[in-house]
């Protein structure tokens, strides 16, 4: 198979080339690496249409088989990593090692649904009646992917949904969709026909299929702005939806840390993927007597840490992945640049091409700035001086967003005691950003709804059915 060119939808089990096409770029250069299709509404219905033909036999099929398919998938993935990996390279600006992990990840993502179990309850099983619940499958889902990990978010969908019985129809971001195209491909020779559908396309393709009648379930990761019309779009026909949207992460920090040891991983809690991680610690809450060393620690390090193109060898982090994203970025910047707050490193444009911004570093802005309130995404972070931990806990919680969070300390047992009263879906203490396949994963107020991954992600692609015999 090739991997660097002739990109097709994969609709019913066959390559179909778009209506028309639009360009991808690398990020780290701006030059346009290959043609992407674009499905026209015609070319949805038919991808549609290939999920429902193909529902009744999946969903009959036992779950043991769906098991052995999906882990199919998952080898083909593992036997074409590298090829993967240096397209998704390519196209997103990752570092090759990053960009690894997240093919890795969705390979590993497919094999740890198929360890997941569908429960049945029995509620009542008498003389007279008996009564189980139990989860069937819902039909076809619409699962629409963001560009910042374009395979393992894709996974986080398509793992727990093919398990569960479901059809597929699988949309990339149009800023990222070569190698989903690509798994696509792989799957049409370890899937049936139709069971995984994958279509590109340009800004309409989402909302055709937020409103398409012959999709039953959507399941969305992206921004909170797009994640309220995905709802409001599902609304009309009562579309069962999960929704993992934006955060706005806090990391605390407690006066006890070592700030030697903790530095680092806090360093990378923030920048990792370019700080294009919703779960990226997006604001650093440090108590004021460790704040300066942590603060010289962290500049220290900065200084370290190599930029550049993903596909050079030693680059650890990558360009800012679209020139959307880069603007909002660097207006970020200008603002706090313009509000006259102190840039610790990082700040300066650049006129090279590739949509980079310097890791970027402030220190102390107030509360209210653009740059704490609202969701960066991308290389910066402001550091935070507070005078108390109750303080921390407060401005932790006074966010919008409740997507995750983390305490650092080198008292676990104190760290846990401000976890436990902080309002995200998931804390982590002394670490961050650790998921599994196995693990639920929950955006709390207006970072999500619904829940990704674990026993409760995989009964989200379920509906609830009680059957009732009566006896005698
Ligand atoms: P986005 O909302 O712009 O796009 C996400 C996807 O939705 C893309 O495939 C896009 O084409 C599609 N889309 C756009 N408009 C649509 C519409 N009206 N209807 C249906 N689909 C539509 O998000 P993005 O910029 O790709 O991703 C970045 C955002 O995603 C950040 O806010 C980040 O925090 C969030 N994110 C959340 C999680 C999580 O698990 N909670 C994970 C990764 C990213």
């Amino acid at each position: 198979m090739i991997f660097d060119s002739d990109y097709t939808l994969t609709i019913g089990g066959e390559g179909v080339a778009g209506a028309s096409s639009f360009d991808v770029l690398n990020p780290a250069n701006e030059t346009v690496i290959a043609q992407a299709p674009d499905a026209s509404r015609q070319q949805l219905d038919q991808a549609v249409a290939a999920a429902r033909a193909a529902f009744p036999a999946w969903s009959a099929t036992p779950i043991a088989e769906r098991r052995k398919a999906v882990l199919a998938l998952a080898g083909a993935m593992f036997a074409n990593v590298e090829a993967l990996l240096s397209l998704l390279t390519r196209e997103q600006g990752k570092p090759h090692a990053d960009a690894r992990n997240d093919v890795l990840g969705g390979a590993m993502w497919l094999q740890g649904a198929t360890t997941l179990d569908l429960p049945e309850t029995v509620n009542e099983d008498s003389d007279t009646r008996r009564s189980i619940t139990r989860h069937i499958p819902i039909g076809v889902v619409g699962a629409i992917a963001p560009w910042n990990f374009p395979v393992v978010l894709a996974m986080f969908k398509l793992a727990p949904a093919l398990v569960a019985g479901n059809t597929v129809v699988l949309k990339p971001s149009p800023f990222t969709p070569l190698t989903t195209l690509k798994i696509g491909e792989l799957a049409r020779s370890v899937l049936p026909p139709g069971v995984l559908n994958v279509v590109s396309g340009g800004d309409a393709l989402g909302p055709w299929m937020t409103s398409h009648p012959g999709i039953d379930k959507i399941s969305f990761t992206g921004s909170t702005q797009t994640g309220r019309k995905v709802m409001a779009s599902a609304a009309d026909s009562l579309k069962r939806i999960t929704l993992e949207l934006g955060g706005n992460d806090a990391a605390i920090v407690l006066p006890d840390v070592d700030v030697k040891k903790v530095a680092e991983d806090l360093f990378w809690a923030a920048f990792r993927n370019s700080g294009q991680i919703c779960i990226a610690s997006k604001r650093m809450y440090v108590h004021k007597d460790v704040y300066e060393p942590l603060k010289q620690a962290l500049v220290d390090y900065a200084a370290t840490v190599k930029m550049g193109d993903g596909a050079d060898q030693g680059t650890q982090l990558g360009p800012i992945q679209n020139k959307q994203q880069h603007q909002r970025v660097l207006e970020l910047i200008e603002d706090a640049r313009a509000q006259g707050y102190q840039f610790l490193t990082g700040g300066e444009g650049s006129s090279a091409p590739g949509y980079f911004v310097p890791i970027t570093i402030l220190d102390n802005p107030p509360e209210d700035s653009r740059i704490v309130q609202e969701e960066q995404f991308g290389p910066i972070l402001p550091l935070l001086k507070v005078d108390s931990i109750e303080e921390a806990i407060e401005r932790a919680n006074t966010s919008e967003y409740g997507l995750g969070a983390s305490v650092w300390s080198s008292d676990t047992a104190a760290a846990l005691a401000v976890g436990q009263r902080l309002q995200a879906g998931t804390v982590w203490i002394n670490e961050t950003q650790h998921l599994s396949p196995l693990v639920s994963f929950a955006g709390l107020k207006q970072s999500g709804l619904g829940v990704e991954n674990g026993l409760d992600g995989l009964l989200e692609y379920t509906n609830t059915q009680t059957i009732v015999v009566r006896k005698g």
